[in-house]
């Protein structure tokens, strides 16, 4: 059985490295999608944000260390929020004594108030919350959520959190347990989404060298600069094309955006009922830009990476891959990664990168993130889409979505494919699920 695999970022080549009778169309003239690394004049960057190794899952965890060998450092978090000009401990609950008294005091009293009201709603078996604003007001109490929470989840999401599921938040929105917010109000100290806790990172060639240490096992199955804009279902075969080559499978596995899918089975005149139509079109997502500079100072400080919830201040993370890594920055230099999303069409989608820049340093400079003379490299670049946004219709849409393509029999793996909100890690472990059933098939 011939496999046609359609991308190749990490869920395209894990399945690659996978399924031994299979292909890869990748539209990109380099593979990696989101796991791509810019290297210029001695630094490296992730250029669709910063990307750390982690995960509960062993087997996937070393699959992922396997394939890096020894080009891997271990990291310990040490990851703030800036808070009034605090630098707060991560996950902000964890760092409730670095609070400034009356802060603490109203994040613990109005934490307790939720999680009593909490246990009381679930012996009721009431449901927890209606939307993810509620959800953070229910589980962290009015003080955590408003200082934090809410600010925080605005800003990357970029969208109506009030209007967003609650679907997506287990195992991404860190739950703490009472006796931790406790103990850590009272400045002891305590660790929050622990399987996070300990992260690893390529020490050399930023997370691009994941990608490149899979492609060169699976090289020889990949046609590069192939973009899928047409598929068809033609004497039971799959045919896929770009408009000039043809190529015949029995199976195909999307990675690529369920957008970009959908264009090539429309363009096919396949026959996609109009819910389904409409389904796909109300997704929703954002969009992401980084701005990544290069800093002539050997110490810059000991961060892993920083939230900063202020709207006044443009982005929303700002990532230190030289602390990670020293081989990603020149000797004598660090770097950093500023995460901004945005909307196409709003007003962060409209600057130019000189204003992206200029903005960047400026707002990191006002809150001493970093000195604006120290600045000596400079990038921008814009990643579409990066996030999946849960509204309150996602479950429906994805409903209608996942039972025509069950049924046209296209299966689907990977963050956009599926659109799900997916690390790298469940990327992987869905892949190794989907080639474990093909492989047992032939
Ligand atoms: C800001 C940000 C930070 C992140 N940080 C982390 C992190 O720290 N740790 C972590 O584990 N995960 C992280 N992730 C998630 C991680 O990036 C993804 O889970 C993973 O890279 C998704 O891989 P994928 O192969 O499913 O999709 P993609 O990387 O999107 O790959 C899809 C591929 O399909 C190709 N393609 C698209 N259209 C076509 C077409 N028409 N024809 C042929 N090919 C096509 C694309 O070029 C691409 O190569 C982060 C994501 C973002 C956005």
């Amino acid at each position: 059985m011939t496999i046609g695999i359609i991308g190749a970022g990490l869920t395209g080549l894990t399945l690659g490295n996978l399924i031994e009778d299979c292909e890869l169309l990748e539209k990109s003239d380099e593979c990696g999608g989101l796991c791509r690394s810019l290297s210029e004049d001695g630094f490296t960057f992730d250029y669709s944000g910063s990307h750390i190794i982690f995960s509960r899952d062993k087997e996937v965890l070393n699959f992922l260390l396997g394939q890096l060998g020894t080009n891997v450092v271990r990291c310990r978090r040490n990851t703030k929020i800036l808070y009034k000009g605090n630098y707060v401990k991560y996950p902000f609950e964890n760092g409730l004594s670095e609070l400034p008294l009356y802060d603490k005091l109203d994040c613990l009293t109005s934490f307790i108030a939720a999680s009593v009201s909490h246990k009381r709603s679930k012996s009721k078996s009431k449901s927890n919350a209606e939307n993810f604003k509620e959800w953070l007001y229910n589980t962290f109490g009015r003080g955590i959520a408003e200082r934090y929470l809410i600010p925080y989840n605005e800003k990357i999401w970029k969208y109506d959190i009030a209007e967003m599921s609650t679907s997506w938040v287990d195992g991404r929105v860190p739950r703490p347990p009472i006796r931790d917010v406790l103990k850590s109000a009272l400045g002891i100290t305590t660790e929050g989404y622990k399987h996070q806790l300990n992260f690893y990172y390529p020490k050399a060639g930023g997370i691009n060298a994941l990608i490149r240490a899979m492609e060169r096992k699976c090289s020889s199955k990949i046609l590069k600069g192939f973009d899928v804009r047409t598929i068809s279902r033609e004497n039971n075969k799959w045919v896929v094309s770009n408009g000039e080559e043809r190529r015949e499978y029995d199976t195909i596995i999307a990675t690529q955006p369920l957008f970009s899918l959908f264009r090539a089975l429309n363009h096919a005149h396949m026959h996609i009922p109009a819910h389904v139509h409409e389904a796909v079109r109300r997704l929703k997502y954002n969009s992401l830009i980084t701005v990544m500079l290069g800093l002539d100072v050997e110490y810059l400080n000991d961060l892993s990476w920083l939230y900063i919830p202020d709207s006044d201040c443009l982005p929303h993370r700002v990532a230190f891959p030289s602390n990670y890594s020293k081989e990603v920055a020149p000797p004598g230099k660090s770097s950093l990664i500023a995460e901004i999303t945005y909307n196409s069409g709003d007003a962060i989608d409209a600057m130019t990168d000189k204003e992206l820049i200029t903005r960047t340093i400026r707002d990191l400079h006002r809150r001493g993130i970093i000195e604006k003379d120290s600045v000596c490299f400079a990038r921008v670049k814009r990643t579409n889409p990066a996030y999946v946004i849960c509204d309150l219709d996602y479950e429906r849409n994805m409903y209608q979505i996942r039972t025509f393509l069950n049924k046209a029999g296209i299966y689907t793996a990977g963050r956009f494919a599926e659109f799900r909100y997916l690390n790298m890690d469940a990327c992987v472990r869905n892949a190794m699920d989907l080639a474990t059933k093909f492989n047992d098939v032939n």
